[in-house]
């Protein structure tokens, strides 16, 4: 029996890595696309490399990539963003494609801020969309701390809308509620694949 792979994809402050955890502790095995991304930028010298070459010296702190600093040049300009997608997205889908020969379960779940921009849900057999409104979203963002409000907007302004993640979902979550009722809902989404 193949595994089933869910993308699991949300705005910023929806509630995806919490969505995620659930699900963990429900024993299901997650892997987040935004965290090795991270791993590709901390570890892979090769991937660090290119990152310097297109983009200079500017996104070091004391030698080493400082993500902040990337990610304001990298998404600056929708040029530079397409090049920074053309270094990270093989090495992830690399990544990626890995974890998934080791998945010898019924289902899967792999969790991305941008998996509907990237292009990334064609590879998934189903999509899970986590919805909140913006405003709550910010309050939990500013919550969550280290994160300015013309930040949270900029990122606002580079994800899709809702609406676009809503045509593409197979399933939608809905955070506006207490963490209970997040639960909740996940609770019913597994009971309704072991049927
Ligand atoms: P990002 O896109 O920034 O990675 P995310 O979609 O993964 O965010 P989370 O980090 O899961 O979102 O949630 C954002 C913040 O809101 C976190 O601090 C989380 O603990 C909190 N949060 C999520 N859901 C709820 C809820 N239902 N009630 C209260 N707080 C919540």
């Amino acid at each position: 029996m193949g595994t089933k792979f869910f993308g699991l994809t949300g705005g910023i402050g929806s509630g995806k890595s919490t969505l995620a955890n659930i699900f963990k502790q429900h024993g299901i095995s997650v892997l987040d696309l935004d965290q090795v991304g991270h791993i590709i930028i901390n570890e892979d010298k090769e991937a660090q490399h290119e990152l310097i070459r297109a983009f200079g010296e500017r996104i070091l702190n004391q030698q080493h990539i400082d993500r902040k600093r990337l990610a304001q040049v990298a998404f600056a300009s929708s040029q530079n963003t397409q090049t920074l997608n053309q270094i990270m997205h093989p090495r992830i889908q690399a990544y990626e494609s890995g974890w998934r020969n080791q998945q010898n379960v019924a289902m899967a779940i792999i969790e991305a801020s941008v998996l509907i921009e990237s292009g990334g849900v064609s590879r998934m057999d189903a999509l899970l969309v986590v919805l909140c409104d913006e405003a709550l979203r910010w309050q939990r963002v500013k919550q969550r701390g280290n994160q300015s409000k013309q930040r949270f907007d900029q990122i606002v302004q580079q994800q899709c809308s809702d609406e676009e993640r809503i045509k593409h979902a197979d399933y939608i979550f809905n955070n506006n509620g207490r963490l209970g009722h997040l639960e909740q809902q996940a609770i019913a989404f597994l009971q309704q694949q072991t049927l």
